[in-house]
């Protein structure tokens, strides 16, 4: 993918070489960082606020394959779901850090795509880059990102803080990210068997990029403080609604009643997954990295979030007893059942337990 371009061999830098020059380009920018990128810690200061953190871990081959992904938009997305944790504790992100390990194949010019897409993220979502690592991979790409952020102490929102009778919602829609994976699966193995080939991705611009560059949702967080809403229990979707919405009401001990015909799912989305012979419902509960969020709030609240155009209502908080179910178009009750995305499902042909 970096064939036909300049290759600098990263060793002509060294690795300080590398970091200054990848970093040379930032800024800082938010108020609470005292100290950024050069010394042995990043000093930040909240005041009184609390410190909310949160890191992933992206492997290739396991969480990208870089066949598809664009290195740029590779950056990019690695920044977007790791502030996407952040927004789900109803926070604002600060600063992040970025660790990489880089095997023999990538130049550096392959390094400085991925850091174009970083300095981009940062940039739309305000937040500075404050330090990492970087190393040598004996094999494949490895990206880790750790995300700042920081919230009111009475303002940020836990999976735990459901109740009965809440409303069930989320920002957004739905499968698009999965369905764009298909997408891209599909031309990426008709490209393998034959080369001259051009991808045909025409008029599906929308969920190809619901799965190659999604945005964490700042604008909901700053939706809640405009209208004053508070949410009790809130997280991000990023395996899928089925699997999001029984940790929610796990760790409020509490149950849900959802009704199929209310998940939001863009018509792209829609007529793409029947093209693939996919039930559309099927990819909004069991596909992954939409990256929206999902949240209760309280029914003394519906006035606020009922006429939000990015919001939808899905459904109701109920006691735990009665478990979680949706409720099917056709009007039949079903278990919600997590089948979610996950990276472990990968190896679990081999029988061992993920
Ligand atoms: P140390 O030996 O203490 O780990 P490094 O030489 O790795 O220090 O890093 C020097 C500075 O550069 C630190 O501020 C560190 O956070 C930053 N840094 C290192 N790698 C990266 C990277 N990939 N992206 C951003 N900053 C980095
Ligand atoms: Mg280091």
């Amino acid at each position: 993918m970096f064939d036909n371009k300049q290759r600098t061999d990263i060793n002509e830098l060294g690795e300080f070489g590398l970091i200054d020059y990848l970093t040379k380009a930032v800024e800082i920018k938010e108020l609470s960082t005292v100290k950024g990128i050069g010394d042995d810690a990043a000093v930040l200061d909240f005041s009184s606020k609390k410190t909310l953190i949160s890191t992933d871990l992206l492997l290739e081959g396991i969480h990208f394959d870089l066949r598809y992904v664009p290195l740029k938009h590779l950056g990019y997305k690695a920044v977007q779901v790791n502030l996407s944790d952040i927004y789900a504790m109803n926070g604002i992100a600060s600063q992040i850090t970025f660790s990489i390990g880089l095997s023999s194949k990538f130049p550096v010019e392959a390094v400085e795509e991925i850091y174009q897409g970083v300095l981009i993220a940062c940039e739309k979502f305000n937040v500075d880059l404050v330090g990492g690592d970087t190393s040598a991979s004996a094999q494949g790409l490895v990206i880790s990102v750790t995300s700042i952020g920081y919230a009111d102490a009475d303002k940020v929102v836990y999976r735990s803080g459901a109740k009965e009778g809440d409303l069930l919602c989320v920002s957004g829609d739905l499968g698009g990210a999965y369905v764009g994976l298909q997408l891209l699966e599909r031309e990426k193995n008709i490209f393998i068997e034959n080369p001259n080939i051009q991808p045909d991705l025409e008029g599906k611009d929308y969920i190809v990029e619901r799965q190659l560059k999604p945005e964490s949702r700042k604008d909901i967080v700053e939706l809640f403080e405009t209208y004053g809403i508070q949410p009790h229990a809130m997280i991000d979707v990023s395996d899928g609604l089925a699997s999001e919405i029984l940790h929610i009401c796990k760790a409020s001990k509490v149950g849900c009643k959802l009704y199929e015909d209310k998940i939001p799912i863009d018509p792209m989305t829609y007529e793409t997954a029947r093209e693939f012979g996919l039930d559309p419902t099927v990819c909004a509960l069991n596909g992954g990295e939409d990256y929206e969020l999902l949240f209760t709030v309280p029914q003394d609240q519906y006035d606020k979030v009922k006429n939000q155009l990015d919001i939808s209502i899905i459904g109701y908080i109920t006691e735990e007893a009665a478990g979680c179910e949706m409720i099917s178009k056709s009007g039949h009750v079903h278990p919600i059942q997590a089948q979610g995305w996950n990276a472990f499902k990968q190896s679990s042909n081999d029988g061992s337990t993920a």
